[in-house]
């Protein structure tokens, strides 16, 4: 049995009314650790439990230990998050709620990391957040449950951060026989390590990432995700804070579903109607959800920028 449950697939009326073409959504953001990480990071803690591990460890504050944390207590394993000293007071709750044990280490993410790497003992597996094939695996069952409901958009939104979502689509279409479908993948301007490195034609590491949507802020995306960009359609969209933060407030609005900043940039390219819609009639947005923001963080937020 997977970890990670079967999403809604649905049609959006108000974003549909609103965009002039139809759009779906893949509410992914029902998964019971509150994003699609569930998928992948699900597949590999199985996998790795199958193959002996009695302990997972992770460095995300984010969506990814949460889904780890998770995965570790529906197999009964016990789960190790270091988060560094910056990752809100939420995100720790959220870990706690989990039974994860948080230990808080170093004034970044690097650092953080860094420590949970020593701790790596025999009987360990460490889950990287977007940068393993069995992630993207995990991901791809997302595009499965599409495939079988039968409704093929002509097009799919979706953000990127470390470009394991993006990874993880793109082989789901592949399997499934949708590998005409482009993938519009979203990030904001200040998190933009995939059009960097589209627009380079190599691998880009960013010197810093900033702004609202941080789930997106890896400073370089896997190399996997480059390789794609070679045989797959891939276009790399950037949208601004406010815009991000404006999807949210009005997504919230339109489906009662709170999600974060890294799932507004996605919608915000509907919301908001970039031109390079204009392609397509027929829409599906991957609403990745995200468990780490609260609706008054956003507003706070959009009142700042
Ligand atoms: C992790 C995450 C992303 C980005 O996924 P990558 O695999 O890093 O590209 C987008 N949205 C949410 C809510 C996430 O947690």
């Amino acid at each position: 049995m997977p970890l990670h449950i079967e999403t809604p697939y649905v049609e959006s009326r108000a974003l549909s009314e609103r965009s002039g073409r139809a759009i779906w959504l893949k509410f992914e953001s029902a998964q019971p650790s509150g994003s699609f990480k569930l998928r992948g990071i699900g597949h590999a803690c199985e996998t790795y439990y199958a193959r002996g591990a009695q302990r997972f460890i992770s460095s995300s504050g984010g969506n990814a230990g949460l889904a780890v944390a998770y995965a570790g207590r529906q197999l009964d394993v016990p789960v190790i998050v270091v988060v560094p000293e910056t990752t809100p007071a939420r995100a720790r709750e959220l870990l706690r709620l989990e039974q994860a044990a948080v230990i808080v280490h170093g004034a970044s993410w690097q650092e953080a990391n860094a420590y949970a790497q020593s701790l790596l003992a025999a009987g360990d597996a460490f889950l990287h957040p977007f940068d393993d094939p069995l992630l993207w695996q995990g991901h791809a069952s997302m595009i499965d449950e599409m495939a079988r409901h039968g409704h093929k958009p002509d097009a799919i939104v979706l953000s990127v951060g470390g470009g394991g979502l993006l990874c993880g689509v793109v082989e789901g279409l592949q399997r499934n026989g949708w590998q005409d479908i482009p993938v519009l993948a979203v990030e904001t301007e200040g998190t933009a390590s995939l059009h960097a490195a589209l627009q380079a034609g190599h691998p880009v590491e960013l010197a810093a990432v900033h702004g609202v949507a941080t789930s997106l802020g890896a400073r370089r995306v896997c190399d996997q995700a480059l390789t794609w960009a070679h045989s797959h359609p891939i276009h790399a969209l950037r949208v601004s804070d406010p815009a991000a933060l404006g999807a949210c407030e009005q997504f919230l609005a339109d489906h009662r579903v709170l999600v974060e900043p890294a799932c507004g940039a996605a919608l915000s390219v509907v919301y908001d109607g970039h031109p390079v819609l204009n392609a397509y009639s027929k829409l599906a947005i991957i609403i990745c959800g995200g468990a780490t923001t609260t609706i008054d963080q956003i507003r706070q937020w959009a009142a700042a920028c």
